[in-house]
């Protein structure tokens, strides 16, 4: 089985982070290929190196004494050495960087956050180092080419078996280097599973993947075992982030599974994310809301028989640059639901402009919405899940003021007053959720 484990900045922040890895690393003979981010935070105190780099550059630019930072950078790194005994001469070697760095460019700076923790992970594990430089290429536009990165990386493989590689960087044809935007360990790790036709990309990090719910809304939440894009963009769109999603979009294009994994607790089931999932699951996967919508509300009498009505009134919204998050239609009506900060400013001058120019029978706003949306990708093939939505919300009072469901019918999402949207979450999460776990 071909895997390729990513291993993020919190996961290698100091020595008892790299035991935690080499402990996950070596319980699974198939985890042979190795990325890993620059150490992250150590609590809420220190920074990630990372962010110490990019004000070491900043400092070579303004010609500025650097050598607080460089220390701190140097501990950092000595600690992990030192704690683990590690063969390789990290001190050494940062002390030669920190003599040359004012002679380098800011992604040859920032790059070595990886590249030094990269070289220790693969001294620690006894694995082959690969450097990032040397296999990730990129295109004149920053775009990576992924032909010439397989062709390298398998000319990698035969001479290292098995090797720790740095992330967030590669390098361009010159062999210049080339960073990936921030947080961008993750894309390199991507890159490689879709070189590799990887049978699964393991993205190791601090949470046990995806919950059914906010932990901060329902009580210990039930973690999502499986999940796919489609259902995780909805989830994502609502608040629930874990992973960036555009840092995956090379293993989500070649259909591998990506699965989500806590360095802290190896033990807990995790999150696969994948293109499609054919067994059928529960109804729901998970909920998420967001708070803080403004819904406009027109009303023009016989406006079905009126052809461009809508699009007139959107062009209002598209002119003062504002994003339509919904739009509910009745027959003579519809709503759109917006952002309450998109609409701060200028709610009064659009809703002005529209009586104006399209003369609506009615028109008016309501701020102080949420949004909740349900999803679940086995939602349409198991009939009664809105019936049973509705009638959970009906029997404890949660007023719906709108309803909308999209034409995939993995999502469910309705407009609730402010004060009813903790409320709202917790119902759907005990009806489907908290329901099954009897
Ligand atoms: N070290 C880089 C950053 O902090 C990349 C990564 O961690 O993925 O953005």
């Amino acid at each position: 089985m071909i895997k390729i484990s990513k291993f993020g900045g919190s996961s290698v922040a100091d020595s008892k982070q790299f035991e935690k890895v080499r402990a996950i690393v070596q319980s699974d003979p198939d985890r042979r290929y190795i990325v890993v981010s620059a150490p992250g935070r150590l609590g809420s105190e220190s920074s990630k190196i990372t962010d110490l780099l990019y004000l070491l550059d900043a400092h070579r630019q303004y010609h500025v004494d650097a050598s607080v930072l460089t220390k701190m950078i140097a501990d950092r790194y000595s600690e992990i050495r030192s704690a683990l005994q590690i063969a390789y001469p990290v001190e050494e070697e940062l002390q030669e960087f920190f003599s040359c760095y004012t002679k380098m460019n800011q992604a040859e700076i920032v790059s070595r956050g990886e590249y030094y923790c990269a070289k220790l992970m693969a001294s620690y594990l006894g694995y082959d180092f690969v450097d990032a430089k040397d296999v990730i290429r990129f295109n004149h536009d920053k775009t990576v080419d992924f032909e010439k990165t397989a062709e390298a990386l398998n000319t990698q493989l035969i001479q290292h078996p098995r090797f720790v590689f740095p992330g967030f960087y590669g390098a361009d044809e010159n062999g210049r280097i080339i960073l990936f935007p921030r947080g961008g360990g993750d894309i390199s790790g991507a890159v490689l599973a879709r070189c590799l036709n990887a049978d699964v990309y393991e993205n190791w990090t601090d949470v046990s993947g995806f919950l059914t719910a906010d932990p901060r809304i329902v009580e210990d939440p039930k973690p999502i075992t499986h999940i796919t894009y489609p259902e995780l963009r909805e989830l994502s769109y609502m608040g629930a982030g874990v992973l960036n999603e555009e840092t995956i979009f090379p293993v989500r294009d070649s259909n591998i599974p990506i699965h989500i994994l806590n360095t802290n607790r190896p033990q807990d089931p995790g999150t696969i994310i994948q293109e499609r999932i054919d067994e059928k699951g529960p109804p729901v996967t998970g909920i998420a809301g967001k708070r803080g919508f403004t819904s406009i509300f027109i009303y023009k009498h016989n406006m079905s028989g009126e052809i461009g009505y809508i699009r007139k009134v959107l062009s209002v919204f598209e002119k003062y640059g504002i994003s339509i998050e919904h739009i509910p239609t009745g027959i003579d009506s519809f709503n759109l639901v917006v952002n309450d900060k998109d609409v701060e400013e200028d709610l009064y001058a659009i809703l002005s402009e529209i009586r104006q120019q399209f003369e609506p029978d009615e028109i008016r706003a309501e701020s102080g919405l949420a949004m909740v949306s349900t999803v679940g990708r086995s939602m349409s093939n198991t009939p009664g899940v809105s019936g049973k939505l509705f009638s959970a919300l009906g029997a404890n009072d949660v007023n719906i003021k709108m309803i909308a469901q999209n034409s995939d019918e993995i999502n469910i999402t309705i407009c609730v007053e402010d004060r009813d949207f903790k409320k709202t979450i917790r119902i759907i999460y005990d009806t489907f959720i908290r329901e099954n776990e009897k």
